[in-house]
């Protein structure tokens, strides 16, 4: 059967790669990008879809449709996330494969890009269901991920259980010799099965640590600032945490199922306590008031964190928004014609690529750990991805200066030049 998809869900799979191919030539303009070079950047590598069937609770099978995008591994093995998502496709895939190669560009790791995932709404499944999709989607993917090829990790309703899922299955299929090698085939997992300490945090609290670092710049003090965040997930939860620490404000949140405000503060951790026993859902929380989704971007608050899905910033929204800086927790949450309208407006945006790119300097510290066979410390971790987010946000901050431009097209020159500087050093292959 085919069916056709929402004309909204349409806007926001083909703007995503419209946009990340627009982010990409604005900066490969920008630098003059060698034009070989940007025939190889501009397409995908390998591009996967498989088709596979599961056995469901009440004995029917149904096919579902995965995805793997590979986009580039000039600098290393292909990382990223796995989403079970409606919204997931072969142009999704390929727009966030794509920004994850910028994303370990720029944060200097030994990876290239890849994203992917399955189409499908997991609040529809038992556990157990998604327990048998999980790895049958692993066994379809077979050799074409790998610890040292493609690894996979966490991102949109995907978690540690579903990657130590994914790791059983990958070394269940391997010789007895080989499945202790296979550990860091994927990152993200529970700490019982190879996992790393802060690894459940490093999203969100890269996404506060950027919010910091672009305070101390301005010269901005958080304590009392108010805050939104679009998405109670990983990402939104630990952003929220951390800057309620720090002592900034949250005064309204926008999940799948509503949005609540407050202007005098929601407390996270409530919130969390509450989301988790209304399975996952913040409407009903009893201190907030229930606003109309519309409404949610044009409160009036000092920073603004989308943290769920792509082009939720928009043309139509943008000159409605009152906060000063946006935080992208997402991959892809700001059009680029919602980015010249909101920085006409003096809006400062922190770019997705620099913004998320804790998860996957997490991932790393995770992977390393497993191929070397060590354990670290909370502390250790976390000191360590400051340190290497430090770096990036000053080299974005010090390009944005030097070439007059804003914190994204920065970022993404750096990204590409690197890439740039790879392929020109290793030449095309014979
Ligand atoms: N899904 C996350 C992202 O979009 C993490 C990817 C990873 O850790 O490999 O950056």
């Amino acid at each position: 059967m085919i069916t056709k998809t929402p004309k909204n869900k349409r806007q926001q799979k083909q703007g995503m790669l419209d946009n990340v191919m627009r982010q990409f030539n604005h900066a490969a303009d920008i630098i003059g990008l060698n034009a070989n070079i940007r025939k190889i950047l501009e397409v995908t590598n390998n591009e996967l879809v498989v088709h596979f069937p599961v056995r469901m609770d009440n004995g029917e099978v149904e096919v579902f449709t995965g995805y793997r995008v590979q986009h580039n591994n000039a600098l290393g093995p292909y990382k990223g996330g796995l989403r079970y998502h409606p919204t997931v496709d072969i142009d999704a895939a390929r727009a966030l494969a794509m920004w994850m190669t910028w994303k370990t560009s720029l944060a200097g790791l030994p990876y290239g890009g890849a994203k992917g995932g399955i189409q499908l709404l997991p609040s529809k499944y038992s556990q157990s269901e998604l327990e048998r999709i999980t790895r049958r989607f692993t066994y379809a993917l077979g050799d074409n991920i790998g610890p040292e090829l493609d690894i996979p990790a966490p991102d949109v309703n995907t978690n540690p259980q579903v990657m130590a899922w994914i790791l059983d299955t990958y070394m269940s299929t391997k010789s007895p010799n080989e499945r202790s090698k296979n550990m860091h085939v994927v990152t993200g997992k529970p700490l019982g099965v190879g996992g790393s300490e802060g690894r459940d945090r490093a999203t969100g609290y890269g996404v506060f640590l950027s919010i910091r670092f672009w305070a101390e710049n301005k010269k901005v003090d958080l304590k009392g600032k108010k805050f939104i965040v679009q998405g109670f997930g990983n990402v939104g939860y630990w952003t929220a945490y951390f800057l309620e620490k720090e002592g900034a404000i949250l005064t309204a949140v926008q999940d799948a199922f509503g949005s609540i405000y407050n202007e005098d503060g929601i407390s996270v951790e409530k919130l969390l306590e509450y989301s988790q026993a209304n399975k996952g859902s913040i409407l009903g929380f009893a201190d907030a008031q229930a606003i109309e989704n519309k409404d949610f971007f044009g409160l009036d608050c000092d920073i603004c964190v989308p943290a769920a899905l792509g082009n939720q910033i928009t043309a139509e929204n943008a000159s409605s928004i009152k906060a000063y800086l946006i935080a992208e927790g997402a991959n892809g949450p700001t059009d680029v014609e919602a980015e010249k309208i909101l920085l006409k407006k003096g809006i400062d945006i922190i770019p997705d690529i620099l913004c998320n790119s804790g998860g996957v300097i997490g991932s790393y510290y995770e992977w390393l750990q497993n191929r070397n066979g060590e354990i670290w410390h909370l502390e250790e971790v976390m000191e360590k991805l400051e340190k290497k987010l430090r770096g990036s946000f000053s080299k974005v901050l010090k390009t944005s200066k030097e070439r007059g431009v804003d914190m994204r097209s920065a970022a993404f020159i750096i990204a590409i030049e690197r890439l740039e500087q790879a392929y020109e050093q290793r030449g095309i292959f014979p």
